[in-house]
């Protein structure tokens, strides 16, 4: 392996290090295991195209051997006193937060991020699971009177049961941790499947919820470069009881599909379109600044990015100046370099994609402010662009770019700008930046999205429901209502 080590600010934790550190088997029933036939895949530094080191490939065998030690611990893991499952969140919440600085440069290597980035994402992670501590001890339930006087209703929240749990590369760490937080929280079982490009996160996180207590087979973990192959038998086995997904509008269209035979409850955190609106009354800095935020937070490959932006024609040309001016001045490089912004995109599909997406909108009379060219190799680079004039038939007004791209379409009235965001299949997000309270308000209402930015250029928060609407997907993570997700509600009728 031709990797040469580097050393973080901290001196201690090395590329070599952590790396060397990740179990790369199986995590199956508490043990670590190889993969039927000692298969293995390489896991790649996207900045780099160099092998990082190999994983363990799951067959299908494997992946209902996890299944099994699933199914074997859940009425015990039901059975637990909530208050214990919420020790064990906050011990990991605890750890994470302690092994920020490998996990941040773990992620860095497999994803591409920028360290700061990856640091955030580590906290943010984290935050589920102080957050699902708190929310482990606090399933409530009813006593009613029947309108009749004459009976009693009880309603109690138990576990779903077994859960599918099914995560994308772009957070390796956090969209992993959205979904276990509140299935250990609720008594659930699990078994994750993390992306192909990006396993080693999840395995450091398997290992650190051992460290912090949770017994074995309640969560199982299967890397595999099969993963239809693997998943599709567990979905229709019967036994798990619900699949929670983030990743494509695609892929999650087929796995509705799969989850219809055995009637799974679904979550689907699925791909966005989002709209940034900015008024002629917005404050401009602020608009600029959300901009920054909701475009380049993960070098674009975020479901949350802003996909289209739409400018009043008061102040659209001062907002492209500014914007060119910001993105133009961005650092790229090798996310593990002190300064960078810019990192590499996942790999080179996603490079020729978001290229041709820029390509097409040239072609269609849209002018390159900055950027709009790929650097060459090593690593899979874009550079930070901006697009005026962008036609509303431009492929990119209705693809998820995901990439370091940001398209202007200049509006006139507040009805042309809310019909143009709703013009879209996706509802995940929408960001507006107004200074009109009114306006404010009006907009977000009418703004097809499960989320609105209002003044600001995120909104994730583990204290808040995430999701979305339209073919974004069904269910919310995070918030009060985070881990009904892994609840079924059950009634008792009682006589008096
Ligand atoms: P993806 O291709 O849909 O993959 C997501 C996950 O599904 C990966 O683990 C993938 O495994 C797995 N998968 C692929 N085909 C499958 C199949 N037939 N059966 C079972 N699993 C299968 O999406 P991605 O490219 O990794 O992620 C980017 C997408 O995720 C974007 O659309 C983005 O908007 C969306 N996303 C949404 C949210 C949200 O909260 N709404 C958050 C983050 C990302 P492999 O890695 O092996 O292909």
């Amino acid at each position: 392996m031709a990797r040469e080590t580097a050393q973080t600010a901290g001196g201690s934790v090395t590329e070599t290090s952590v790396v060397e550190g990740v179990d790369k088997e199986l995590f199956i029933g508490g043990k670590w295991v190889a993969a039927t036939g000692g298969r293995t895949f390489p896991v790649t530094d996207p900045a780099t195209g160099q092998v990082l080191c190999e994983v363990a490939d799951a067959s299908p065998a494997d992946g209902m051997a996890a299944l099994d030690a699933a199914a074997a611990v859940q009425a015990s893991w039901a059975a637990t006193a909530p208050r214990e499952r919420s020790e064990i969140l906050r011990r990991a919440y605890e750890l994470l937060n302690a092994r920020t600085e490998e996990l941040a440069l773990l992620m860095t290597l497999e994803m591409g991020k920028p360290l700061p980035e990856a640091r955030g994402e580590i906290a943010y992670a984290a935050e589920f699971f102080r957050w699902f501590s708190e929310e482990a001890v606090r399933i409530d339930g009813g006593y009613q009177v029947a309108p009749n006087g004459q009976g009693r209703f009880l309603v109690t929240r138990q576990p779903v049961g077994v859960t599918l749990l099914i995560t994308p590369w772009n957070f390796p760490m956090a969209m992993g941790g959205r979904k276990i937080g509140p299935a250990i929280a609720a008594g659930c079982t699990m078994v994750i499947k993390p992306a192909e490009q990006t396993p080693l996160s999840m395995l450091a996180l398997a290992a650190i919820l051992a460290e912090a207590g949770l017994p074995a087979g309640v969560l199982n973990v299967v890397t595999t470069t099969d993963p239809g192959g693997v998943m599709e038998p567990l979905i229709r086995d019967g036994r798990a009881r619900k699949l929670s997904f983030t990743g494509s509008t695609a892929v999650g269209r087929r796995l509705l599909e799969q989850c219809a035979d055995k009637v799974l409850r679904t979550s689907m955190e699925l791909g966005g379109n989002a709209p940034f609106l900015v008024f002629d009354d917005a404050d401009l800095d602020a608009a600029v600044e959300g901009a920054m935020l909701a475009k380049m937070r993960n070098i674009g490959e975020a479901c949350t990015a802003a996909n289209r932006f739409y400018v009043q024609r008061g102040v659209a040309g001062e907002f492209a100046r500014r914007l060119t001016e910001r993105m133009a001045a961005l650092p790229m490089g090798r996310g593990t370099e002190p300064g960078v912004v810019v990192g590499p995109l996942i790999d080179a599909g996603a490079v020729a994609k978001v290229s041709a997406l820029v390509q097409d909108a040239a072609n269609r009379g849209a002018k390159v402010l900055t950027g709009g060219s790929t650097v060459d190799g090593p690593g899979h680079f874009y550079r930070a662009t901006v697009l005026t004039d962008v036609p509303r038939d431009a492929r990119m007004a209705t693809e998820e770019i995901f990439g370091p791209v940001a398209p202007i379409t200049v509006f006139d009235t507040e009805d042309e700008a809310v019909e143009a965001a709703n013009d879209t299949e996706f509802g995940l997000v929408s960001y507006v930046f107004t200074n009109d309270l009114k306006r404010a308000l009006r907009v977000s209402e009418r703004l097809e999205s499960g989320m609105v930015g209002l003044n600001q250029g995120i909104v994730s928060n583990p204290a808040a429901p995430f999701g979305g609407v339209k073919q974004s997907g069904l269910g919310r993570e995070g918030g009060s209502v985070g881990i009904d997700e892994f609840l079924e509600i059950k009634y008792i009728a009682v006589a008096l």
